[in-house]
């Protein structure tokens, strides 16, 4: 960062918006998504770390968003806060080149929902090309429903790629059983069966020593930079799922994708359209390599089509997919939402002070 950055946050931004956005369904224990949203000489941009994170981890939103808007230097000089780690020898990238779409593929989301809702739930995304179950909602207890739904919809959908997601829903032994049990569905991967980078070590392992063909990908596991160079460097997993606020800004999401040479997966922390347009960018721009050309395809869909879990966006459309896609676009809100969908004063304040305490931190890493 420059020199002559100032001390308050305020003199970078005279002007930001906090909006209260309702949602479809529940989320760690709310139904409601605050973001604060300003705009810089690029575009628009999303603050919106969950609000039980402390500026240590939030700055690193802070830094992603100030990016975005082009408040700061998009190059790795710019890279946010390190907790430490080296990156290994860089590797599968002699064929690496970026994509160059301008627009780009999302999985479709089927929930732990009954048998009979399977179609219609899918049906309407329209035509997507992948889909990601969720799995594992009560543990391994859910496994017997797991098994009914997933039966269902290889019935339905007998070509379609799909990925489980587990959502570090089982211990390691319960994983193993589990695996055993998906492993004739045909997944493209299955993301995050157990909490721990070191027990996703341990079934990768037995999965192998077993022979059983499935590929883990890591997403709870991947929450600041280093975190992907330590899946890689414990071989937790084959692909890694990647967001752009958590790890600090596409330039710094870019470079650790680069760095720790995993096939990676862009997806959403529950943004705003605004925040899924950062997302987009990244995927846009990241590299295709063999390996992950041989694993995920040559588009690997995103998991960006969240716009969707959104009672109301940030404008009238936002960023919804449609048949599987959405374009890569800035997003300008609407200048109605930014009034009615306003917090009041009192959570303002507390936004208020959050942004200078994260630009604070950010400020206090700089050297
Ligand atoms: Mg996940």
């Amino acid at each position: 960062m420059a020199e002559s950055l100032p001390t308050h946050i305020t003199d970078l931004l005279p002007r930001f918006h906090v909006l209260r956005l309702p949602m479809v369904t529940r989320f760690r224990g709310t139904t409601e998504r605050e973001v604060l949203l300003f705009e810089g000489p690029d575009g628009w941009a999303e603050f919106s770390p969950f609000t039980e994170y402390r500026a240590p981890e939030a700055s690193r939103w802070l830094h992603a968003a100030l990016e975005f808007a082009g408040l700061l230097p998009g190059d790795s000089d710019a890279a946010p806060p390190s907790d430490g780690g080296s990156a290994p020898p860089l590797e599968d990238r002699t064929s690496a080149r970026p994509h160059t779409s301008n627009s780009i593929e999302v999985n479709a989301t089927l929930p732990a929902c009954l048998v009979a809702d399977v179609e219609q739930i899918l049906d309407r995304y329209g035509s997507v090309g992948t889909v990601k179950a969720k799995v594992a909602e009560h543990g391994i207890d859910s496994l017997p429903e797991d098994l009914d739904r997933l039966r269902e919809f290889r019935r339905l959908f007998p070509t379609t790629t799909l990925r489980l997601d587990a959502n570090a829903g089982y211990s390691l032994t319960e994983a193993e059983r589990a695996c055993e049990a998906f492993a004739g569905f045909g997944l493209q991967y299955f993301e995050q069966p157990v909490a721990a980078v070191e027990d996703m070590a341990r079934l990768r392992a037995t999965l192998s020593a077993q022979e059983i063909p499935i590929v883990l990908a890591a997403d709870e596991s991947i929450r600041k930079a280093e975190d992907p160079l330590r899946v890689a460097q414990l071989g937790a997993a084959e692909v890694i799922v990647v967001k752009v606020q958590p790890l600090g800004g596409i330039a710094t999401a870019r470079s650790v994708v680069e760095a720790c040479g995993l096939p990676a997966v862009v997806s959403s922390a529950l943004e705003s359209s605004v925040g899924l347009a950062a997302g987009a960018k990244l995927a846009a721009t990241l590299p295709v390599t063999e390996r992950s050309r041989e694993l995920l395809g040559d588009s690997p869909a995103c998991g960006l089509g969240t716009a969707r879990l959104f009672a109301e966006d940030v404008t009238a459309g936002g960023l919804n997919p449609r048949d599987g896609r959405i374009p890569v676009t800035r997003i300008v809100p609407d200048p109605d939402r930014l009034e009615t969908m306003a917090v009041d004063p009192g959570r303002r304040d507390w936004w208020s002070s959050r942004l200078q305490e994260c630009w604070t931190h950010l400020l206090s890493r700089r050297s």
